[in-house]
């Protein structure tokens, strides 16, 4: 192992692995320390890889493919007889996922020259121009101090806990554990109506459960623009989620081989038991071991890295990214500012627009966004003009059976400037993307109008969204009214 690099990389998620490959890259000396263990093997790849992004949507998928061929067959003729799932197989093709993903990493980190140290990384002293790094091998507990020229921390973040409802990793489990349910369980309580209660909610769902989601909050879904949240919760409660929002946990207890909630709405308590709970009410940055007590580095009030927007700490040389530091906790989001951290150590002027970061939540039609929502718009005194396209309208929606959710744009009426672009609907995490690029580039509604999608597509209810922000939707009634003369 040598003692001393151009730059260390503290974690091995999104973040932190692809900084270490882009300085690999450049020809940076470069390590990455991970301390992961995953079902006892050491492993890069971080929540997104192991225990996030990547297996819930390999459960998402499972699941829904079971939903689809049990109910959405027979309209097209097919017929398939009885369809089971065996839960244990689906939980094997996830692992198999992950475990391939994540030897992927560990190959790209090898190819690129990067060197895994598996074990704790602190940062000593970041304050110097040779900062110390503490390394902690998983190994053996054996310490020692490399030193770097710079430094990227990128330590990620773990689930929030709440006292009334602690987990115990069988009934009650966090994130992690409710993408490892070896069953189907009956009934199926989960706290907190967000990204991951929506997601995993779904998947259980999907298989049989029933399930009851908890919200504190009495909007749902009140970072989405209202008109998309409206529908999702319509269409999300159709499908069988009883999403409960105004709704505190006040009390979770195992009791035998169940786990009675007690919940709380307007003043009224009631108990509820459930095979399983999850727990997920957001997460939090994770910075234990990560930060000597000289190492100089300064939080903000709510305990995160303190950055400016190109994830400079307060500390020439050490940048912070990802979970750790302010935004959304969101994959790509990390590992655009990985590569913004090293593109600046390296001394070249990336920048990430944290304007146009997108929003997806996997759900079946899937909800998405980016940019302003309406709400957003108005708060920030823009002159605001909507348009929006249902897609019960749009003839490809209708022929893969998809025809339900709409797409919506947002702009500056006195511009005519796109300000965000909102999707609920069949590969709407896709869609937005071109409201992405086309915010990048500045583009206007008008820009929107005069583009020829191809048909027939899902797309084309971007352009008619765009087209019924002036009331010029063609497969939507927008006639204006004649004057009588
Ligand atoms: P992490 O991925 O958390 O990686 C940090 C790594 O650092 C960890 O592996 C940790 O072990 C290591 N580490 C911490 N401290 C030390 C130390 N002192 N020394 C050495 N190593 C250390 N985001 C999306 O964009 N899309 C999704 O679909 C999505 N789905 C998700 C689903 C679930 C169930 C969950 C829980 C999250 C999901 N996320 C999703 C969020 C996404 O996983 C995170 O935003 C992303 O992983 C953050 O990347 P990161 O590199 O900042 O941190
Ligand atoms: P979240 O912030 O999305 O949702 C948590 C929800 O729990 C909120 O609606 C909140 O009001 C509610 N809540 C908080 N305390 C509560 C309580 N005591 N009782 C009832 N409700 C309560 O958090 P999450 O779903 O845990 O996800 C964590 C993070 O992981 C998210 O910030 C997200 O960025 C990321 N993630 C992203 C994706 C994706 O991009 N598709 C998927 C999963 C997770």
């Amino acid at each position: 192992m040598k003692d001393n690099y151009d730059l260390v990389v503290i974690g091995g998620g999104p973040g932190g692995y692809e900084a270490a490959i882009r300085a690999g890259q450049l020809g940076m000396s470069v390590a990455c320390i991970e301390k992961r263990v995953y079902k006892g093997e050491p492993a890069l790849g971080g929540t997104c890889l192991n225990v996030g992004c990547i297996p819930s949507k390999a459960l998402l998928d499972s699941s829904h493919r079971y939903e689809a061929t049990k109910h959405d067959l027979a309209e097209h003729g097919i017929s398939t007889g009885d369809v089971a799932i065996d839960v244990e197989q689906m939980i094997e093709r996830k692992e198999n996922i992950v475990k391939q993903l994540t030897g992927g990493v560990a190959a790209l980190l090898k190819g690129n020259g990067v060197d895994w140290l598996q074990g704790w990384g602190t940062l000593v002293d970041g304050k110097g121009a040779d900062k110390q790094v503490k390394f902690t091998a998983l190994e053996d507990e054996s310490e020692s101090t490399i030193t770097a020229k710079n430094v990227i921390l990128a330590a990620g973040s773990v689930p929030i806990e709440i006292p009334v409802a602690k987990t115990d990793g069988e009934r009650i489990v966090d994130s992690t554990g409710a993408l490892d349910f070896t069953e189907t369980p009956k009934r199926l309580g989960v706290i907190g109506a967000g990204v991951i209660g929506l997601e995993l909610g779904s998947v259980w769902r999907r298989l049989g459960a029933e399930v009851v989601v908890y919200e504190a909050l009495p909007n749902f879904l009140a970072a989405a623009d209202k008109d998309i949240a409206k529908e999702a919760g319509k269409m999300l409660k159709k499908q069988g989620l009883d999403i409960r929002v105004d709704t505190k946990v006040t009390n979770a207890e195992v009791k035998g081989d169940e786990v009675v909630v007690t919940s709380e709405k307007n003043g009224e308590a009631s108990e509820e038991s459930f095979d399983k709970l999850i727990v997920c009410v957001g997460r939090r940055a994770y910075s234990e071991k990560l930060l000597g007590e000289d190492s100089g580095i300064e939080l903000t009030e709510r305990g995160l890295i303190d950055v400016d927007d190109q994830c400079k700490t307060n500390l020439d040389g050490v940048y912070a990214i990802g979970d750790l530091v302010r935004g959304p906790m969101l994959a790509h989001k990390a590992m655009e500012e990985g590569m913004m951290a090293v593109e600046r150590i390296h001394g070249d002027k990336m920048q990430v627009n944290y304007d146009t970061i997108i929003n997806v939540i996997y759900t079946h039609p899937e909800i998405a966004w980016v940019g302003m929502t309406e709400q957003d718009a108005e708060a920030a005194g823009y002159e605001v003009k909507t348009g929006s396209f249902n897609l019960a309208a749009n003839g490809r929606a209708l022929a893969q059976s998809e025809a339900q959710g709409s797409i919506k744009v947002v702009a500056d009426a006195k511009t005519d400037r796109l300000l965000g672009m909102h999707a609920i609907c069949a590969g709407a995490g896709d869609i937005v993307h071109q409201g992405m690029i086309a915010m990048e580039f500045v583009s206007s509604i008008e820009d929107l109008q005069l583009m020829t999608f191809a048909h027939p597509t899902i797309s084309e209810a971007v352009h008619e969204a765009a087209l019924s922000a002036d009331g010029r939707a063609i497969h939507a009634i927008q006639r204006k009214k004649r004057k009588k003369k």
